[in-house]
């Protein structure tokens, strides 16, 4: 079959005929319906040095955000309809921990012992025709369109995550919320805040057309260069935001976050383009705002997810390329003219 693989580091992935896998014990076969491409492939294969994680060592088949039809059970899988439609939760750990148990394989507390980081991060993802996962990374999508759906397995849920523990912080009333970063995950994200809260959400990307789509979305938007962090401030009453979600991470993003947060506020980073440190300074600091960062979701949270795509409380923004063309859908995020999530279709 038809696949984009990871070859190298520092290198653009090939699309090349590999294998049809097969299921083993406790997994299932699943005809790709939609895979899409995140911007953290692109830090696989451009920014990571080899021996930074070992686990994404090339060569494997790209898609950590995938849906798709059960065509196959393996061995002692019950339960499941042959041809039903499924998101997949990425992370894969060892089962059986503490995390593992309560849906988080993202923090497995065996992750070390694991060959892999996730499905698409070292163990072969959903760029592909076909896909083997572990039947217990299936969440049902019923008769929710699968295609569509395939960015809720990390643009949703990514931000979800990060939302979701933030949501103290918005509680009382007359909050605000500040999103960067209006791609695949920021976008979803704006509609999840949408949803959950009643905080004035601000939001800015380096694109005008990304930040015209946020408003429609119901966001204010802020755009960037001098005197952003006044005008954000300005519109949060002189406060500062309650909670920052930071979709970049750069450096600039990370500090400009750290200026708009309010005291008490949370700044949560999420995307990766920061590996280099970030200066910290005491009296410079908004008192008790917290710094964290978040990784992916759990898998109860992706069935909420899924519930909120369902009720149409979050719409992904979809361009659909075949598989023959997904290179281009990753050049096109590395050039970064993607509105909203490119979506991989195998099969059309
Ligand atoms: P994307 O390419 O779809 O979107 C990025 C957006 O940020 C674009 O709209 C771009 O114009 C904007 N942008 C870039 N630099 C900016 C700047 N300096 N100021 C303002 N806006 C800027 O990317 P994505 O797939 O949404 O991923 C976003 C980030 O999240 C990436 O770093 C990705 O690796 C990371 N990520 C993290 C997790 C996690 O679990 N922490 C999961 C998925 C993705
Ligand atoms: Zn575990």
């Amino acid at each position: 079959m038809k696949a984009v693989v990871h070859t190298g580091y520092h290198t653009f992935p090939s699309l090349k005929e590999v294998d049809k896998p097969t299921p083993g014990p406790g997994e299932v076969l699943l005809k790709v319906a939609g895979a899409g491409a995140c911007h953290s492939d692109v830090a696989i294969f451009h920014e990571f040095d080899e021996g930074l994680n070992p686990q994404m060592d090339p060569e494997f088949v790209l898609g950590h955000e995938n849906s798709g039809w059960i065509e196959e059970l393996g061995p002692g899988v019950e339960g499941f309809e042959i041809g039903s439609a499924h998101l997949v939760y990425g992370p894969v750990g060892c089962g059986r921990c503490r995390a593992c148990t309560r849906g988080q394989d993202t923090y497995c507390e065996n992750a070390a012992e694991m060959p892999y980081a996730g499905i698409g991060l070292g163990r072969d993802g959903g760029m592909a025709e076909y896909l083997v996962v572990p039947a217990r990374n299936l969440v049902p999508l019923g008769d929710a369109d699968p295609i569509d759906a395939a960015p809720l397995a990390d643009a949703a849920l990514t931000p979800y995550h990060a939302i979701k523990l933030a949501l103290p912080k918005l509680n009382g009333g007359g909050k605000s919320v500040l999103v960067i970063g209006l791609g695949g995950l920021g976008m979803i994200g704006v509609q999840i805040l949408k949803a959950l809260t009643g905080a004035t959400i601000i939001a800015t990307d380096m694109k005008e057309e990304a930040m015209a789509e946020a408003e429609k979305l119901g966001a204010v938007t802020v755009p960037g260069g001098e005197g952003q962090v006044e005008r954000i401030r300005e519109a949060t009453g002189g406060k500062g935001a309650d909670v920052v979600l930071d979709f970049v991470g750069v450096g600039a993003t990370v500090k400009t976050a750290m200026q708009s947060v309010a005291r008490q506020g949370r700044v949560s980073i999420v995307g990766i383009g920061n590996l280099s440190p970030y200066e910290w300074a005491f009296l410079t600091t908004p008192y008790e705002a917290e710094l964290v960062n978040t990784y992916w979701g759990t898998v109860e949270e992706l069935h909420e997810v899924v519930d909120m795509y369902k009720a149409g409380q979050i719409v992904p923004q979809v361009t659909r390329y075949s598989l023959d063309d997904a290179l281009e859908a990753y050049q096109a995020l590395v050039d970064g003219k993607i509105a909203g999530r490119a979506v991989i279709v195998p099969h059309q």
